[in-house]
């Protein structure tokens, strides 16, 4: 498929290429530019099962990577790019580990201060800290509840929910969907922006081999795609986080997630 690579589009494309927060496998900061190669191949062609041409410039672009090289804050970069993307367009970020959840919401609370998050993940992601680590990727909802970044936070596909993440989801009223119970979008009325992130580990290993964290008995794509095409509300952003291309067998992973943003965007662009 063809990609628009041009920073014009209604949805718009940033990397955060950023894996320093992982707390078992580095790999995933590589991942933004397997994705970008895989929606540019033409294996595919370039439309959201939901009818939207991905490939118009008027639709979709790219505005590059978060830059880190230079060194500097990675919260504060990430942040920022979040923040003014999201006052110009429909940002679909991608990571990177699930720390980067973290200073993106919190970006796009800046221009949507009530956001309902719908969270696709094997994991909560809840933990109080990780390895003495705060930022960690298996802390980023923990800190945005903390942070009241977010006035709901809905989890779907969860299957390694501990005693510790168990009270904290409690604590911070998380609506909780453990893997294959079903999932009411139309009763559970959401109101206001919502902000989509993809942990590409809710999906069975079978489906998405390259993540740093396999948990059997995920997901499969349909399933997914089935409940991204059903969240209500209006989507402003969203994020597609963990693929780790260290991990990936034979570029799987990397069309699965690029399929991922393509739906994105089918919805996004409703
Ligand atoms: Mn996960
Ligand atoms: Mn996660």
């Amino acid at each position: 498929m063809r990609m628009a690579d041009a920073g014009k589009g209604r949805m718009r494309l940033l990397g955060v290429p950023w894996d320093a927060n992982s707390s078992f496998l580095r790999g995933a900061a590589q991942a933004p530019g397997k994705i970008r190669e895989a929606l540019k191949c033409d294996a595919s062609n370039a439309w959201s099962e939901t009818g939207i041409d991905t490939g118009a410039r008027e639709t979709f672009g790219d505005v590059g990577d978060v830059e880190f090289a230079s060194g500097g804050d990675w919260f504060a970069k990430t942040e920022d790019a979040a923040g003014k993307l999201a006052k110009e367009c429909k940002p679909i970020f991608l990571g990177g580990d699930h720390s980067v959840t973290y200073p993106l919401v919190s970006g796009v609370a800046r221009k949507f201060p009530k956001l309902t998050i719908v969270h696709f993940d094997a994991h909560p992601d809840l933990y109080e800290e990780f390895g003495n680590n705060r930022y960690s990727h298996a802390s980023p909802f923990a800190r945005i509840m903390e942070e009241k970044l977010a006035s709901r936070l809905i989890q779907i596909g969860i299957r390694t929910m501990n005693a510790h993440q168990r009270e904290q989801a409690s604590k911070f009223d998380v609506e909780v969907f453990r893997c294959g119970n079903e999932v009411d979008f139309l009763e559970m009325a959401i109101e206001g922006p919502v902000y989509v992130s993809i942990d590409v580990d809710v999906l069975d290993p079978a489906f998405a081999p390259g993540v740093s964290h396999r948990e059997p008995g995920g997901m499969s794509m349909r399933e997914l795609i089935r409940h991204l095409h059903a969240v209500p509300g209006t989507i402003v952003a969203a994020d597609v986080v963990e693929f780790n291309p260290e991990r990936d067998m034979d570029g799987m992973t990397a069309t699965v997630c690029a399929k991922l943003v393509k739906e994105l965007v089918g919805v996004m662009g409703r």
